[in-house]
């Protein structure tokens, strides 16, 4: 089965640099992309299925690497049915667990906790809630766990790990956890900021999450409370390698800040946006979009620096498949457009200007998922299919 996008207007194959596509057109085979070419050399009746983009942005799906799934497509925080399912229509293709925390009566012991990453993770391998693909099963660091685990964990195929959530006394207890985790190959996001529901640790702070170098300063602009300017201005000056992830159930202005340090210090490539959802802030379906808008039009970000911070960055950060428009990667493609009475004419205008981008047609894991998002408002133009 082969799937032809023709007429791709503005794109972004979703690296650092912002690149667009060498060409106008993408097909795509078996699930991942086969070819990128020019429109006019795709011969009508070709493919079983071509969908003309009319002109529209196509830039890879997004990757939100903080959502806090639990199992199948539920979150008991919010009590919500279908939300990875609605975040597909946001343009969301790839979920990143933040840590199953909010599945109720969550284990703390040792086995509890490895049990539940284990189940978490080998679940979503079978399970793709709206064509999403979820890597799951992050396992939360505790008291107890030990070098040991963290190779078993590996080896049942978990190969994330966060910690803000763990009965320690003191942050600093994190430090040789997290050391131990990423020995033994897995990826650690720590908590930063204020402490994000009842029961988790008043601060984790700038001094401490330096030491624990994990891959990832996770809501680095809060979740929802954010660390200081000075901190801010540390965290981005004083390693070249803790991933920045800027959430929008954060704080906005820290964000802003992080961001401006990052780009005037060359650390773009350290920054990532995601939703941290859902939370007590809700489920946010369209929070990446939203997230990329604000740091565009009060932020320093440029559309195609968000749409990297979005996509390739992220895929880097984790070494994923996911994340860039290239031959051989998984077909996940986002088209794009103004919506409909905005006064810009292209996405990536809107967004320069504050303005929700239309998704117009999602494909996911080589699959066609939406053609018209349930979420955002209609485009100016819509894909036609052949
Ligand atoms: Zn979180």
């Amino acid at each position: 089965m082969t799937v032809a996008v023709v007429n791709i207007g503005r794109s972004h194959t979703g690296n650092f640099a912002g690149e667009s596509l060498a060409g106008d057109a993408i097909v795509i085979k078996d699930g991942r992309i086969a070819w990128i070419g020019q429109t006019s050399d795709v011969a009508s009746g070709d493919h079983p299925q071509t969908i003309d983009v009319r002109g529209m942005t196509v830039i890879p799906g997004l990757i939100d690497s903080h959502v806090h799934t639990t199992f199948g497509d539920y979150t008991p925080r919010q009590n919500t049915v279908g939300f990875l399912e609605s975040y597909v229509h946001g343009g969301t293709t790839t979920s990143i667990s933040a840590s199953e925390v909010h599945v109720p009566g969550r284990p703390t012991d040792v086995v509890g906790i490895k049990a539940l990453a284990i189940a978490a993770h080998h679940s979503y391998r079978n399970y793709f809630p709206g064509g999403m693909t979820v890597h799951g099963g992050s396992v939360i660091l505790e008291p107890g766990l030990s070098d040991a685990d963290f190779v078993e964990l590996r080896q049942a195929g978990v190969w994330l790990a966060k910690g803000g959530f763990g009965a320690f006394n003191s942050p600093e207890e994190y430090i040789p956890m997290v050391h131990s985790a990423r020995k033994a190959g897995i990826v650690v996001m720590c908590h930063s900021g204020g402490g994000s529901i009842p029961g988790s640790m008043d601060k984790i702070a700038v001094d401490v999450l330096l030491e624990m170098n994990p891959n990832i300063a996770g809501h680095i602009n809060g979740g929802p409370t954010s660390l200081t300017p000075e901190e801010n201005a540390r965290i981005v000056s004083e390693s070249d390698e803790i991933a920045l992830q800027l959430v929008h159930a954060g704080n906005l202005r820290s964000a802003i800040d992080i961001a401006e340090q990052a780009l005037q210090q060359a650390q773009f490539h350290r920054i990532m946006i995601a939703t941290d959802t859902p939370t007590g802030t809700g489920v946010i379906p369209l929070g990446m979009l939203r997230q990329m808008a604000e740091l565009c039009s009060l932020g320093p970000l440029t559309p195609e620096q968000a749409v990297s911070a979005a996509t390739g960055n992220v895929s880097a950060v984790y070494g994923l498949e996911e994340g860039l428009l290239e031959v051989g990667r998984p077909a996940n493609l986002v088209a794009l457009d103004a919506p409909l009475g905005s006064r810009a004419d292209s996405a990536f205008d809107a967004l320069a200007i504050g303005d929700l981008p239309a998704v117009t047609m999602v494909i996911s894991r080589g699959e066609l998922r939406v053609t018209r998002s349930r979420n955002t408002p209609a485009g100016k133009r819509a894909v036609a299919l052949d």
